[in-house]
C-alpha cells in the first residue's frame, strides 16, 4: 500500500509515525512546503489534556516539556473593572517545546524509512497513493479565526503554573493568552480579531496586573486557527473527512477543522485523528464515525464560543461560577453536586 501525505506537521508526522507502526508493507512519503532549514511551528505549545492527547502520546512527549500548567486563571475587563475566575486542574495542560518534538519525529520517520520531501508545495490532485493524506493545516474561511504571539523573556517564576485567558466585554471575538513555557519565558497572543497594537496593549496590561518582568521578544508569528468542524457539528451538518475521487483523500488535524473554538487548541486533534486513522487505515468509515463520537464535545465548546460574542454577561456569570472550582470533581457530575451544591443550583438558572 502507498500512502501519500501532504503537510508535515504535527498531524502529517503523526500518521506517519502511527502508520508506520501498524502497518508492515506500507511506503509513505511526506510533502512538506517548508524547506528543513526554515521548518517553523507556529503555536503557544500549550498541549491540553482532551481528545486521549495525554494518553496517546504522553510518554512520547515526555522529553520535550518545559512546563505543566496546574491553574487556568480568566479575567474578564468589563467596563474598565477587571473581574477574576480561577480554577485548578492539576493536570490540564503541558507546554511543549513543540519544533524539538516535530524535527524529533522527522528524525525518527527518516530512520523508519518514511521519506519526506522537504520544500514541496503540493496540491491534493497532483498527488499519487492508494491514500492520500491531507495534513496541510487551516484553510482561510468562514469559520477560520487568526491568531498572533510573541514568545518573551522575562520573570514568569511567580505565575509559571498558571494559564491566563483574557476577554473583554467591549470585544467579545478578541481571546487573549499568556501560557508560560517555564520561569523565564512565556507565549503572549491573541485570536479573533487581532492587530499587533491589541496584542502590545494586553503585554502591558498583563505584566502591570501581575508584576511582572517582560523583557526581549525572541519570536513572533501569526497562523490560523479551523474551528470548521465544531462550526458544522453545531449545525447539524456533517464534515467530510475523506473523499473518494482520482484517490481516497482522508482529512487530519486543523485539514479536517479540528480546533477547539473556544480556546484555539487543535494539537490534541491533530493527535487524536493522526491515531485513528493508523487504526482505520482499511474502513475510513470507522474513522469519520469514531472522529464524530470523540469530537461530540466540540459542539459545547461552540455554543460557549458564540455565547461569549452574543450573550457576553451570561458568558461570564457562568465563567464566575467556576471560580474557586478543582476540576477533579467535574468528571462525575454527583461528585460536583455534593461538593458545589450552590453553585450547581447557580449554574441550572443561567
Ligand atoms: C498562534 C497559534 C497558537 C496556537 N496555540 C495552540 C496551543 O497552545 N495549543 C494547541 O493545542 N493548539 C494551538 N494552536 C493550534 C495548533 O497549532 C494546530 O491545531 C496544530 O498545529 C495542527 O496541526 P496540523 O499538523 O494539523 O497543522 P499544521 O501544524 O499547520 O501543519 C501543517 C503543515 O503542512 C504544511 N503545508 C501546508 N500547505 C502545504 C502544501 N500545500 N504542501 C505541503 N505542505 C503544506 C505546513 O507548512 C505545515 O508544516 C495554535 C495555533 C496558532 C496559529
Amino acid at each position: 500500500m502507498n500512502l501519500t501525505i501532504a503537510g508535515g506537521g504535527l498531524a502529517g508526522l503523526l500518521t506517519a509515525y502511527f502508520v508506520k507502526n501498524n502497518y508492515e508493507n506500507i511506503n509513505i512519503e511526506v510533502f512538506e512546503k517548508f524547506k528543513l532549514e526554515r521548518y517553523r511551528v507556529d503555536c503557544a505549545e500549550g498541549l491540553a489534556n482532551q481528545r486521549d492527547s495525554f494518553k496517546i502520546i504522553g510518554k512520547f512527549v515526555k522529553p520535550f516539556v518545559m512546563n505543566r500548567l496546574k491553574r487556568i486563571v480568566w479575567i474578564f475587563e468589563v467596563d474598565g473593572e477587571i473581574k477574576i475566575s480561577s480554577i485548578m486542574n492539576r493536570n490540564f495542560c503541558i507546554m511543549i517545546d513543540r519544533l524539538k518534538f516535530q524535527l524529533f519525529l522527522i528524525k525518527k520517520l527518516h530512520e523508519m524509512g518514511v521519506k519526506i520531501n522537504f520544500g514541496e508545495k503540493v496540491n491534493l490532485n497532483e498527488l499519487e497513493g492508494d491514500v492520500v493524506v491531507d495534513a496541510r493545516g487551516s484553510k482561510p474561511g468562514k469559520y477560520c479565526q487568526i491568531a498572533i504571539y510573541k514568545i518573551l523573556e522575562g520573570n514568569f517564576e511567580n505565575v509559571k503554573d498558571t494559564n491566563f485567558w483574557m476577554v473583554k466585554k467591549d470585544e467579545p471575538e478578541t481571546l487573549y493568552w499568556l501560557f508560560p513555557l517555564g520561569n523565564k519565558i512565556a507565549n503572549l497572543g491573541c485570536s479573533g480579531k487581532v492587530s499587533k497594537a491589541k496584542l502590545n496593549d494586553f503585554i502591558k496590561f498583563i505584566s502591570d496586573f501581575l508584576s511582572l518582568e517582560i523583557g526581549r521578544c525572541t519570536k513572533n508569528g501569526a497562523g490560523l486557527l479551523d474551528y470548521s468542524y465544531a462550526a458544522m457539528m453545531y449545525e447539524g451538518k456533517e464534515k467530510e473527512v475523506f473523499l473518494k475521487d482520482k484517490n481516497v483523500v482522508v482529512k487530519v488535524g486543523d485539514a479536517a477543522g479540528l480546533v477547539d473554538p473556544l480556546y484555539g487548541e487543535g494539537m490534541s486533534g491533530a493527535i487524536l485523528s493522526a491515531f485513528l486513522l493508523s487504526k482505520n487505515l482499511k474502513n475510513l468509515e470507522d474513522y469519520k464515525n469514531l472522529l464524530k463520537k470523540k469530537n461530540e464535545f466540540l459542539k459545547d465548546r461552540m455554543v460557549a464560543t458564540l455565547e461569549r460574542v452574543s450573550n457576553f454577561d451570561s458568558f461570564l456569570n457562568f465563567m464566575l461560577l467556576l471560580d474557586g472550582i478543582d476540576m477533579k470533581y467535574t468528571k462525575f457530575k454527583p461528585f460536583f453536586v455534593l461538593r458545589y451544591p450552590g453553585k450547581f443550583f447557580k449554574m441550572l438558572k443561567i
